[in-house]
């Protein structure tokens, strides 16, 4: 495939922002070459400047549940439009949207919604705090929850207390109040709260990983935390920017049964708009200014346009009784041909999978963890990636991204993608 334009236009992209994009992993740092700039997308579909078509497993990184450009959000955006863009001001289609989204997520009666997943882990962090009058944060390495100071913290090698910054800019001051633990170890998780009893205000997990490929979570671990949570006086926060409204109706929280004290939400809620959200309990969210004292606002949240969008999405998904199915039955199919063609060509993998949530790991044990993950091969990665690109199929350029199946992918898409992966298997 050629990438001339796409090319040209980086180099320009580069004399004026940094890198040349606005959100880092678009750089293909990870994999190498350039990246692709998109023109437009329809369905399962999406289209780069220089005209070559890729079957996207990407998909804006997760909203896309139902395909680009899907027609009821599309419609809804340009209808709401052209009764004005912003009012800071509240409008009926806010109440619409929360009423909906509450109706759905299990355990919340109230939500609040914002303009990024990074805002609302960020104000769900603050709510906790100033509820519990506690300070310290756990959360887990290799989890993702935007890119606020509290969560830039990064894995030091075994038990870790004191979280150390992985981004100059992060105070120390800011990085000693939360501490890391390992994704799926119940007993370290409660070796933390034990070192500094009295003192964790929240755990805040993605209850199935996504950020570091996909890794759910194993039995009897969401149950664990939910237990220590209640016996420490700890808020459990299900950060489901990814999992939200994509895993189930109702998120992780329906899938497993387990309930959370706080939800965040981004990604598909907005259907494509920037949109957040975070939601709780009466007793929780009542704590939120101009009701209670914890303060979080914003110029732009609740804009029109954003959430058109967001209320077309959730309705659809509300709506369509065989999604859930439809989506797990694809990525299953997926699986079992990628597993297939890999076997067939001996490459060593492993492949996660979960609803419409699937990652491909180059790695010859288990992945449960972040250390499991990083055990992956990235030069075969680096190669499988680059071989996708050419056939025209657009994973994440990373190999700690998980792949998202949408409802716009045919079994055609899935057969021509696994016809891929066995000629590229044959190159690794
Ligand atoms: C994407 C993501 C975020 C951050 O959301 P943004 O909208 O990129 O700020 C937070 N948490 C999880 C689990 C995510 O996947």
């Amino acid at each position: 495939m050629l990438y001339q334009r796409s090319s040209a236009l980086f180099k320009d992209a580069k004399t004026v922002i940094p890198g040349g994009v606005n959100s880092p992993v678009r750089a293909f740092n990870a994999v190498g070459g350039t990246p692709i700039f998109a023109k437009s997308a329809k369905g399962a579909y999406v289209y780069d400047e220089d005209g070559n078509r890729f079957i996207d497993y990407i998909n804006s990184w997760g909203p896309m549940l139902l395909g680009h450009a899907f027609p009821p959000v599309v419609d809804a955006v340009i209808e709401k439009a052209k009764l004005g863009t912003s009012f800071g001001m509240p409008t009926a289609l806010e109440t619409e949207i929360a009423e909906l989204a509450v109706s759905m997520v299990p355990n919340v009666d109230k939500i609040r919604f914002v303009n990024s997943g990074t805002e609302a882990c960020m104000s769900a962090i603050r709510l906790a705090r100033g509820y519990t009058k506690k300070d310290k944060i756990i959360k887990f390495s290799g989890c993702y929850h935007g890119h606020s100071d509290s969560f830039l913290i990064a894995a030091g090698s075994g038990a870790v207390t004191f979280g150390t910054p992985n981004s100059p800019g992060v105070t120390q001051g800011t990085a000693k109040d939360t501490l890391l633990a390992r994704y799926n170890d119940i007993e370290n998780v409660k070796e933390l709260v034990e070192a500094n009893k009295g003192e964790v205000a929240a755990i805040i997990i993605e209850p199935v990983a996504g950020n570091m490929g996909c890794i759910p979570p194993i039995e009897g671990f969401l149950e664990g935390l939910r237990t220590v949570c209640d016996a420490n006086d700890i808020l459990l926060i299900f950060d489901e920017v990814m999992t939200g409204f994509r895993l189930a109706k109702g998120g992780v929280q329906e899938l497993k049964g387990i309930n959370a004290d706080i939800v965040c939400f981004g990604k598909v809620v907005g259907g494509g708009l920037p949109v957040g959200a975070f939601a709780a309990r009466n007793e929780i969210m009542d704590y939120l200014a101009p009701l209670g004292p914890v303060y979080q606002a914003g110029t732009l949240s609740g804009n029109p346009l954003a959430m058109a969008a967001g209320l077309a999405m959730l309705k659809a998904v509300h709506s369509d009784k065989g999604l859930m199915n439809r989506l797990e039955e694809k990525t299953k199919y997926l699986h079992q041909g990628m597993a297939d063609a890999l076997n067939k060509n001996n490459v060593t993998h492993t492949i996660n999978r979960i609803g419409s949530m699937i990652s491909v790991h180059f790695a010859e044990e288990a992945v449960v963890d972040f250390e499991s993950a990083a055990k992956g091969n990235n030069e075969t990665f680096k190669k499988f990636f680059h071989g996708m690109l050419d056939e025209g199929i657009y994973i994440a350029p990373s190999a700690f991204e998980t792949w998202f199946i949408t409802d716009a992918l045919t079994y055609e898409d899935l057969n021509e993608t696994i016809a891929a992966v066995e000629r590229i298997a044959k190159t690794l």
